[in-house]
């Protein structure tokens, strides 16, 4: 995983019901790192009072015994995110928490409204006083005027008018509500607890809590979570599902069961599929560590070539480094990533990633591997070209910074400076995962089909106040 280019989304989960339902949280947002590492926020409630602590950085950094023993209740909702806007303004931090006329809620959002700056500009135009830029605070201010009778209905009157993905968590005065948009673009399930519930954005969250997984929450679906137990409504529209397969290319962790698929065991899949459409001959099979791992050993498996270890990844390089004064050569590369000269020396090589996207750095890393003594280098992307944006929720560049959306394969060959060059074809990509489980996936990436009409495109967030905001209690 290369941070400087996309961005990474958020990851939700909350608890109800259980002892310590902060520390369970922050055990659950641990889990669910790799899905934002900018801050994390935990708003917890013990049938009283509303508890707050947010803070930039990682989960741990954000919490220690001390904030979370401050977060009392049964209770809690959490967040990691990585802004892809509004910069660090600790007021952008989730979950957002808000006194309205239904009662105190709290919020978190994982996912990207798609029709957020055209609610913005009504709800500023009738009053709204907007206390962050992130399109969560939009829900929370429809939330407050919908005027329903029950709390299930205003979500339901708020989650018709917006657009896009979202796969969210709210924590009210005794209940919790789950929500995933009607096209299901990011993922959310539900567990269980001897005591209470939980819901995560991804299963290995479950899992580091020995909770066991009930069932993904359904497209469309919000599920209401009480003492009396959970009811099922639905969000009153009609889309049909567009299930993001990005989550299993790249943004899922391996050993979560998304959509109703193991990540690893999907990716592996991709690399057997790659391997059939994309045969050649070498001595050896590496992954760019790690998000080519489980391709890379299907694709091994796939054509008989033995799978090595023709990288290391060093885990503890954080989002910037002091950068050397002297020259060295593929520093950006060695710094997260040294080739294994012993391994590589004098082979043909067969290196599987998961996606190209600008090809910067797959360029340097295939210069890498040359230097350290490879005499071919085989290029395998285990998905199809990225030619479009995403709207729901990744952050990529602009088209024009899409490599595959300016250059033919051949010529991203010549880039990236590879013997040859083969993208798992959408087809093979699909058929893959529809032999396990019949669903359908937005692709808007590859063949620009966004499921959903982009109203706001190329908008910008809204700026907000900047509001310190560490510890509080409602
Ligand atoms: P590049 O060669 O510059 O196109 O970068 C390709 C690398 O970016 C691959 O190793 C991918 O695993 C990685 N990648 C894909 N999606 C993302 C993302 N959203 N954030 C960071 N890195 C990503």
């Amino acid at each position: 995983m290369d941070t400087n280019d996309w961005k990474e989304e958020c990851g939700v989960f909350g608890v109800f019901g259980c002892k310590d339902a902060a520390k369970l949280c922050y055990l659950g947002l641990y889990a669910l790192q790799h899905r934002g590492q900018e801050s994390a926020g935990i708003v917890s409630y013990d049938s009283k009072h509303f508890y707050v602590v947010k803070e930039e950085g990682l989960v741990s950094d954000a919490f220690n015994s001390e904030n979370l023993a401050y977060l009392k209740g049964k209770d809690a909702i959490g967040h990691v995110r990585y802004s892809t806007t509004g910069g660090n303004n600790i007021n952008n931090i989730q979950p957002l928490y808000s006194k309205t006329v239904q009662g105190k809620i709290a919020i978190a959002h994982n996912g990207n409204l798609t029709n957020a700056y055209t609610l913005y500009k009504k709800l500023e135009s009738e009053g709204a006083l907007f206390q962050t830029t992130v399109d969560s605070e939009i829900i929370l201010h429809l939330i407050s005027r919908a005027g329903c009778n029950t709390i299930v209905e205003s979500f339901q009157k708020t989650l018709a008018q917006v657009e896009g993905a979202y796969s969210l968590v709210s924590l009210g005065e005794d209940f919790l509500i789950a929500a995933r948009d009607p096209s299901g673009f990011r993922p959310l399930v539900l567990g269980e607890l001897e005591e209470g519930y939980i819901v995560a954005s991804e299963t290995c969250a479950l899992d580091l809590i020995d909770a066991t997984y009930i069932r993904e929450i359904e497209p469309g679906e919000i599920l209401y979570i009480t003492k009396s137990g959970i009811e099922s409504f639905k969000i009153p529209k009609k889309v049909k599902p567009a299930l993001c397969i990005f989550e299993h290319v790249y943004f899922s962790r391996p050993d979560s069961i998304v959509f109703g698929e193991n990540v690893h065991a999907a990716r592996k899949a991709f690399g057997a599929q790659l391997a059939k459409e994309y045969p050649v001959d070498a001595d050896i099979v590496i992954s760019i560590p790690d998000s080519g791992n489980s391709a890379a050993l299907g694709y091994a498996e796939e054509s008989g070539i033995p799978y090595e270890i023709g990288m290391t990844r060093n885990h503890y390089v954080g989002r910037t480094f002091i950068q050397p004064e002297q020259k060295i050569r593929d520093f950006y590369v060695k710094v997260k990533l040294n080739p294994i000269q012993e391994v590589l020396k004098g082979k043909r090589v067969i290196v599987v990633d998961d996606s190209l996207i600008r090809g910067t750095t797959s360029r340097r890393r295939v210069s890498a591997l040359r230097d350290a003594g490879a005499v071919e280098v085989h290029l395998r992307i285990s998905s199809p070209p990225i030619r479009f944006p995403c709207h729901f929720g990744i952050d990529t560049p602009k088209r024009s910074k899409l490599i595959a959306a300016q250059k033919e394969v051949k010529e991203i060959m010549d880039y990236v400076g590879a013997d040859s060059l083969g993208y798992l074809t959408q087809k093979g990509m699909l058929d893959v995962m529809k032999a396990n489980r019949p669903a359908d996936f937005c692709t808007a990436c590859f063949d620009g089909k966004y499921p959903v009409k982009v109203r706001n495109k190329g908008k910008g967030q809204f700026e907000g106040r900047r509001i310190k905001l560490f510890a509080t209690k409602h």
